[in-house]
C-alpha cells in the first residue's frame, strides 16, 4: 500500500531514520539461533521430565515463534511510521527492517522534494499568467471553469473561488460569447460588450488537451475609442476643409462665367481670401497638433523669464483686439519657466486669442501669473465674455468641439485651439483647468508643475500690475 500524502508529509516532518545501522545478525542466523536455542532449552528440560524429543521440538517452535513475533513488531512499527507518521524513534534502526525504513525514507523525501519543486514551478507559472494584462481562462471539456486570472474575473464579473467548476456559459450569458464557445470555430476572436456594459472585449479561444479550452480576453475599449476618434477626426478634417474649398470653387466659377464689376470682383476676391485663410489656419493647427503628438516632451533645461513670454502673448492678443477690449496683467518679473520650444507661448496665445474672439467689445480680459504653495505655477486667462454652460466644459478640449460653431468660424476659429493648449500642458507635465458660467465670463488656467518653474533674478520690480 502506498503511503498517503499526509502520511508522507507527517513522516517527513517527524525526521525518519537517517541511516540504517548494519550491525544486526542476518535474519536467517537469528531464526536458526532462535530455533536451536529453543530446541536446546527443550532438550534440557525434556531430559529432566523424561520427554527430551517432544520438548526439544516444542522449544524449537517457541524459538521460531519468538523470532516471528520480533519480525512482526518491527514490520508494524515501520508500517505505523509510513502510514501515520508515528514516532520515528520507534522505527527499526537495524537489520533488514532498518534498511527498509532507510530506503523508504529516502524515496519519500525524494518524492517530497519533487512535489515541492513541481508545486513551486506551478505557482510561478500561475503567477506569470496572473501578471498578464490580458484575461486567461481555462475551461474543461464541459466549458466548466478550471482556473482564471483576476483580469478575466474582473472582465467577466466572475468570482475566482465560488465560480470554479461552474459552466462559464451559465455565468457569462452574452449571446455572442455563448454562441462562439458552442459554435466550435475558433479561428477568429469574438468581440462583444462585457457583462456590466462598459468594457468591450476581444476574446480568442484556443482548444488544447482533451477538449479543454484556453480563453484569452483583451480589453479593447480604449482601442475602439481611439479608432472611432481617428475616424471622427478624418471626417471632421474633411468637412472643415471641404466647406471653404467649395466656397472658393464656387467663387472661381462665378469669376470665370460671369462678367463682374470691379467692386464685385474685389468683394469676391476678399471672400476667397477669407476662405483660404481659414484653410491655412486649419492646416497650421493640424500641423501643430501632429508635431506635438510626434515629438518627445520638451526638456526642462532652457529657462526664460515668464513675464517676457506672457507679455509677448499679450501683445498679440491686443493686436487682435484692436482696442475693443480692456486688458489687465498681473505678472511676476522674477519667475522663470522651462520651455524650450516656445510651446507655452503658443498655448497662452491660444487662450488669450479665444478670450478676444469670444468676448464682446468693451469686455475685460485678464492675464495673471500665480505661484501656488506647492511650487507649481498657474497662468490664468480670465474674460467677461458670454461664458460656457457646464455640460460643455469637459468636452471643450476635444478636437473640433465647439459650443458655438458659427461664432467660432466667423472669428477664424479652427476648433483645435484648446486641444493644442491641453497637449502643450500635458507635454510640460501640467494640465488645463476651466471654469465658466453662462453670462459670467470664463477662466482658463494653465497649471505647470514646480519643476518647470523657478525664481530667477527680477528684471525690475519683483511684481508689477498693469492695466492697459
Ligand atoms: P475655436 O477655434 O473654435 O475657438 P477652441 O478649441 O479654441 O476652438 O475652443 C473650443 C470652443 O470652446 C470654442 O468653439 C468656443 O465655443 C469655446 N470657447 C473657448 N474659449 C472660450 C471663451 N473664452 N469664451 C467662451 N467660449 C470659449
Amino acid at each position: 500500500m502506498l503511503p498517503t500524502e499526509s502520511a508522507v508529509a507527517a513522516a517527513a516532518d517527524k525526521s525518519p531514520p537517517s541511516r540504517a545501522v548494519d550491525d544486526d545478525w542476518p535474519p536467517g542466523v537469528a531464526l536458526v539461533a532462535g530455533v536451536l536455542g529453543g530446541a536446546a532449552a527443550g532438550l534440557l528440560l525434556g531430559w529432566w521430565l523424561a520427554a527430551p524429543m517432544v520438548l526439544a521440538l516444542l522449544g524449537a517452535l517457541v524459538g521460531a515463534g519468538a523470532w516471528l513475533l520480533g519480525q512482526w513488531r518491527q514490520a508494524r512499527r515501520l508500517l505505523a511510521w509510513l502510514q501515520e507518521g508515528a514516532d520515528p524513534a520507534r522505527v527499526p534502526q537495524v537489520g533488514i527492517w532498518g534498511e527498509l525504513a532507510y530506503r523508504a525514507e529516502r524515496l519519500l523525501s525524494e518524492r517530497d522534494r519533487r512535489l515541492a519543486d513541481a508545486a513551486e514551478q506551478l505557482r510561478q507559472f500561475f503567477e506569470a499568467i496572473e501578471a498578464s494584462p490580458n484575461g486567461v481562462l481555462l475551461l474543461d471539456a464541459d466549458d466548466a471553469i478550471i482556473w482564471c486570472n483576476s483580469v478575466t474575473a474582473q472582465q467577466f464579473g466572475l468570482d475566482r473561488i465560488r465560480d470554479r467548476e461552474q459552466r462559464v456559459t451559465h455565468l457569462v450569458r452574452t449571446p455572442a460569447f455563448v454562441q462562439h464557445l458552442q459554435g466550435g470555430r475558433f479561428d477568429k476572436p469574438v468581440v462583444f460588450t462585457a457583462p456590466g456594459g462598459q468594457v468591450r472585449l476581444s476574446v480568442l479561444v484556443r482548444p488544447y488537451g482533451r477538449g479543454m479550452k484556453l480563453v484569452l480576453s483583451q480589453d479593447i475599449t480604449e482601442r475602439e475609442r481611439n479608432e472611432a476618434m481617428r475616424r471622427d477626426f478624418v471626417a471632421n478634417v474633411s468637412h472643415e476643409i471641404r466647406t471653404p474649398l467649395t466656397v472658393v470653387a464656387g467663387f472661381l466659377e462665378t469669376m470665370a462665367d460671369l462678367p463682374l464689376t470691379d467692386a464685385e470682383r474685389r468683394r469676391v476676391l476678399q471672400l476667397m481670401q477669407q476662405q483660404t485663410q481659414r484653410m491655412q489656419a486649419l492646416v497650421g493647427d493640424l500641423l501643430t497638433l501632429a508635431q506635438l503628438e510626434g515629438s518627445p516632451n520638451p526638456g526642462a533645461d532652457r529657462w526664460q523669464p515668464a513675464a517676457g513670454l506672457l507679455r509677448r502673448a499679450l501683445a498679440d492678443a491686443k493686436a487682435l483686439s484692436a482696442g475693443r477690449h480692456q486688458f489687465d496683467a498681473d505678472l511676476d518679473e522674477a519667475a522663470e519657466l522651462a520651455d524650450s520650444e516656445g510651446e507655452l507661448l503658443s498655448a497662452v496665445s491660444n487662450l488669450l486669442n479665444n478670450a478676444v474672439r469670444y468676448t464682446p467689445e468693451g469686455g475685460r480680459i485678464g492675464l495673471k501669473w500665480l505661484q501656488r504653495q506647492d511650487g507649481s505655477a498657474q497662468i490664468e486667462v480670465r474674460d467677461t465674455g458670454p461664458g460656457i454652460a457646464r455640460e460643455h466644459l469637459s468636452r471643450l478640449t476635444e478636437r473640433f468641439y465647439r459650443v458655438d460653431g458659427s461664432r467660432s468660424r466667423d472669428t477664424g476659429g479652427t476648433g483645435l485651439g484648446l486641444s493644442i493648449v491641453k497637449h502643450v500642458a500635458q507635454r510640460h507635465g501640467g494640465e488645463i483647468e476651466i471654469s465658466s458660467e453662462p453670462g459670467r465670463g470664463s477662466c482658463f488656467r494653465l497649471v505647470l508643475p514646480s519643476w518647470r518653474v523657478r525664481l530667477g533674478q527680477p528684471a525690475g520690480d519683483a511684481r508689477r500690475e498693469a492695466s492697459v
